[in-house]
C-alpha cells in the first residue's frame, strides 16, 4: 500500500508553498529559500542533508542501507525578474520578483516527497531529492552536476515535474523521446565605421548585415533540408547605430533564440546561423563576433522512465495524458537526461489558469498532493518501501 499524504502534512506543505511565494529570489540568488528548504528538511528523520550544491542548492538522501537502485528527484528553486499583478495574501514582497513559474510549487512537492520518506523508509537502494538553483537561466543544473556528490552518487533514473497551465488539474503529461526542445540565445555583434549620413558610401554601415540577418535567421528552419526534426528562430531584439541623424551607424546587435527538437538539429541550425552571419558580413565588409547563452540541451525521456510515470500516474489516480509533440520551451533538466536515463513529466494545473511567466501566474496547491503521489509510486515502483 501506498503511504497516504495527511491533511495536516498538506497544509503544512501549501503554507511553505506560500511562504516560499512571499519571498521570491532570482536564479544564484536563492539564499533565504535554501535556508527555509534546510529547516523544513532538518525535522524528518533519516534524511542526510548535503548543503551548496552548485551554489544554493541541496540534496536530501534517503539511503535504505540495502543495495538496489538509486534514483533523483529534482525541483527548481528560482524566480524570475516579473512584478507580480496578484493582490492576495502571500503576493511577493520582494519588488519585480515573484514565482511565476511555479518553483515555489515544486518545492513545496519534493519536501512533501522528503516527509513521506522519512515517516515510511524506503526498502532498497537511495533516493536523492534535489533542490535545484538558477533553472531560469539554464546555469544551475550543469552547476549541479560538477559537484562532488555525483562522483559517488550515480542515479540509475532521474526525474522531475512541472507545473503546466492549459491542462486539467491532476493530469499526468509525457512523452517518449524529446519532452522539451533545445535552445540557445545567440547574441550578433556587428561593427563598422560611421560616416557623414550625407555620404553614406564613405562608411561601412551595419545596416544591410542586420536587415539581412532579421530574414534570413528566422527562414534557416526553411532553407535548409539537413534538419530531422522540428526547428525555429525567433529574433528577440535588435539594435542599430546611434539616434543621431546626421552620421550612419557603425555598430548594430542582433539577438535571437533558437530551438530544436534534437541537440543534433541545434548542432546544424547553429552552425547554419554562424554562416549566414559570415556571408552577409564578408559581402558588406563588417567586422563581427557572436556569443551563447541561455544554452538548454533538449529534455529526452527515456522509455523505461516514461513507462513508469505513466504506471505511478494510474496508481496516483492521475489521468495520463502521452502529448504528440514535444514543448517548444526549454528546461534544464535536459542536462541530467543527458547523462543518466530519466524522464520531466508535466502535471497539469487547470485549461484556463493563468500562463506560465505571466505576471498574474500563481501556482496551483490543488496539485500538491497528487504531485507527491505520483513521485511515491516511482519510488514505489523503483525501491518499494519497508512497510
Ligand atoms: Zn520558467
Ligand atoms: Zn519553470
Amino acid at each position: 500500500m501506498l503511504p497516504t499524504i495527511s491533511k495536516a502534512l498538506e497544509m503544512k506543505l501549501v503554507e511553505l508553498r506560500k511562504t516560499l511565494h512571499r519571498h521570491p529570489e532570482l536564479s544564484g540568488k536563492e539564499f533565504q529559500t535554501a535556508s527555509r528548504m534546510k529547516k523544513f528538511l532538518w525535522e524528518i528523520p533519516e534524511v542526510q542533508i548535503v548543503e551548496n550544491i552548485g551554489g544554493n542548492g541541496m540534496i536530501a538522501l534517503f539511503d535504505s542501507g540495502k543495495p538496489g537502485p538509486s534514483i533523483m528527484l529534482r525541483c527548481d528553486m528560482d524566480a524570475l525578474p516579473i512584478e507580480e499583478t496578484n493582490e492576495f495574501l502571500h503576493k511577493s514582497v520582494n519588488d519585480g520578483v515573484a514565482h511565476k513559474c511555479g518553483h515555489d510549487g515544486h518545492m513545496a512537492i519534493i519536501a512533501g516527497v522528503a516527509a513521506m520518506l522519512g515517516a515510511n523508509p524506503i526498502a532498497s537502494g537511495k533516493v536523492a531529492l534535489l533542490f535545484q538553483p538558477e533553472e531560469e537561466n539554464g546555469r544551475g543544473a550543469e552547476r549541479v552536476l560538477q559537484h562532488s556528490f555525483f562522483e559517488t552518487f550515480s542515479p540509475d533514473l532521474v526525474f522531475a515535474l512541472h507545473n503546466l497551465p492549459g491542462f486539467e488539474e491532476n493530469t499526468v503529461i509525457s512523452r517518449e523521446g524529446c519532452f522539451a526542445s533545445a535552445s540557445r540565445g545567440m547574441i550578433i555583434k556587428l561593427f563598422g565605421s560611421t560616416s557623414h549620413a550625407a555620404h553614406p558610401e564613405q562608411g561601412r554601415s551595419p545596416v544591410n548585415v542586420v536587415s539581412g540577418l532579421l530574414t534570413g535567421l528566422t527562414e534557416l528552419p526553411n532553407l535548409h533540408s539537413n534538419f530531422d526534426d522540428y526547428c525555429l528562430v525567433t529574433i528577440i531584439h535588435a539594435r542599430i547605430g546611434e539616434r543621431a541623424f546626421g552620421t550612419t551607424p557603425d555598430e548594430a546587435v542582433v539577438m535571437a533564440t533558437l530551438r530544436s527538437y534534437l541537440d543534433s538539429d541545434m548542432a546544424k541550425l547553429t552552425r547554419n546561423a554562424e554562416q549566414l552571419v559570415q556571408e552577409l558580413c564578408r559581402q558588406y565588409k563588417i567586422e563581427f563576433e557572436w556569443e551563447y547563452t541561455e544554452v538548454y540541451p533538449a529534455t529526452l525521456n527515456e522509455s523505461r522512465a516514461n513507462d513508469l510515470i505513466k504506471n505511478a500516474a494510474r496508481l496516483a489516480g492521475c489521468e495520463f495524458v502521452e502529448i504528440a509533440e514535444p514543448f517548444k520551451w526549454s528546461e534544464d533538466f535536459g542536462r541530467f537526461t543527458q547523462k543518466y536515463p530519466g524522464a520531466v513529466f508535466g502535471m497539469g494545473v487547470g485549461v484556463e489558469h493563468a500562463g506560465l511567466h505571466h505576471n498574474d501566474y500563481d501556482f496551483n496547491d490543488k496539485i500538491i498532493p497528487s504531485a507527491i503521489a505520483v513521485f511515491l509510486n516511482i519510488i514505489k515502483l523503483v525501491n518499494g518501501f519497508k512497510k
